[in-house]
Parts: C-alpha cells; structure tokens; sequence
C-alpha cells in the first residue's frame, strides 16, 4: 500500500532519531524539534534552528519568533495548522548559538526527504541559514520577498521573524513580503501558457541529496 505523506514523514523522523547525525547537538537539547503542521502544505517555512521554547515543547517557532510568524500567517490568510513548518537543524544548539556549516549540512538531506514527501507548492526560507542551505549564491538582504523557481520548486526568500522582530523596517519589509505569498500562490497555480505565469525554468543541476556544500548557479526569477 501507498504510504501517506504523513507516514513518510513520521518515519524520517524515526530515521533521523536512527541515524543520529549530529550527536553533540542531540546531547545538549531536550528532544529532536522535527516539524509542525499539515503534511498535505502547499506551503513549507523552513527556519534556522529550535530555540528554548522550542526545545522544551518539541515545537518549532512556539516562542516570540513563532507568535510573530503566526501573526504574518494570517496577514497572508494562512493558517498554522494548514501550512508545514520546520528548521534546517532540529536540534536546539547551545545558548542559540548559530548553527555551524556542518551541523546544516548533516540535517539537509533530512529536510529535503521531507520536502520530498511534502511536495510543497512553495518553500518560504525564513532568515539567511535556511536560504544559503537551500539556494546558496543569493543574499537574503537582496532577495528577499522575491520568488525564485529552481528546478521546478519555487522558493520565496523571506527576513527570519526573530531578526524582524524589533526592527522596524525590516518587520514592515517582512509583513509585505508574507502579503505576497497568496500572490506567489496563485502564479504558481496558473495553468502553463497562461500570461499569468511568467516563469523561466533554470538550467542548472542541482542533486537532491547532497554529499558536500552544494554550489549553484543563478536560479531564474519568478516574474510577479
Ligand atoms: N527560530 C527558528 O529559526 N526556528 C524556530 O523554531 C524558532 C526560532
């Protein structure tokens, strides 16, 4: 029989509690933090890291970060439980420090077996971890509310909400781009030929599961 995405979903996460790939991280934190939400989304948030409150709930963006997501979610008429939400690394690391290059690399070839299973219309980068992991030569200050298509799978780069939080332009810059997400949407839905989909594929090769950094060239951009 035909796993559910949730099944799929559930046994990557007994897969990355089998495999253990980062065994200082998982001895420093309270439990794996793997994801939150429907696995039927059309939409995947893809933040950095669990923080405290993340940790103690299993939980991702449950704290400050996470009421502020939850706010721009219904500014894009999106609810919680409709879209899926997880972080490049699912295990707290240490005062909240950043996470270092090898710790997002040992956790990326779990966070692209759950897009796998997913099969989103759309992943939201939240912040510059995520979107260097994911589409590594852009820069998140240039790129940012901007949909890129990259080998079929449209991305929208958007500011992280902890960064956004207390800062007053870039929270405006934030809550316009989650605006545009139905926008985004509904490009995406528009049936091939029709004017409202101006996308040009890219021509790039990028392997699903990577073994090393990947590098990339200039993803196209999504013409909204
Ligand atoms: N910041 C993140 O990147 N992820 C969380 O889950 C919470 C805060």
């Amino acid at each position: 029989m035909n796993k559910t995405k949730r099944q799929k979903l559930d046994e990557i996460q007994r897969r990355i509690m089998a495999d253990d790939p980062v065994p200082e991280l998982r001895a420093g934190a309270t439990q794996l933090v793997f994801g939150d939400g429907s696995a039927e989304a059309e939409v995947i948030f893809i933040g950095e890291a669990p923080g405290q409150k993340e940790d103690e709930q299993g939980l991702p963006f449950v704290g400050a970060a996470g009421k502020f997501l939850n706010e721009m979610l219904e500014h894009a008429g999106l609810k919680r439980q409709d879209v899926y939400i997880t972080n490049i690394v699912k295990y707290r690391p240490p005062n909240n420090r950043d996470p270092f290059p090898d710790e997002k690399a040992a956790f990326l070839p779990y966070l692209e077996q759950q897009i796998v299973a997913i099969k989103p219309k759309l992943i939201v980068t939240l912040g510059r971890h995520s979107l260097e992991i994911l589409l590594p030569d852009l820069k998140i200050s240039e790129c940012h509310g901007q949909p890129k298509r990259y080998q079929g799978q449209v991305y929208l780069p958007l500011f992280h909400p902890a960064a956004a939080l207390y800062n007053g332009a870039m929270r405006q810059s934030l809550i316009e781009d989650f605006r545009r997400i139905p926008l985004v949407l509904s490009k995406i839905r528009a049936p091939k030929g029709s004017d409202s989909q101006p996308i040009d594929e890219a021509n790039t090769e990028k392997p699903l599961v990577r073994d090393s950094a990947p590098s990339i060239s200039e993803p196209n951009a999504l013409q909204l």
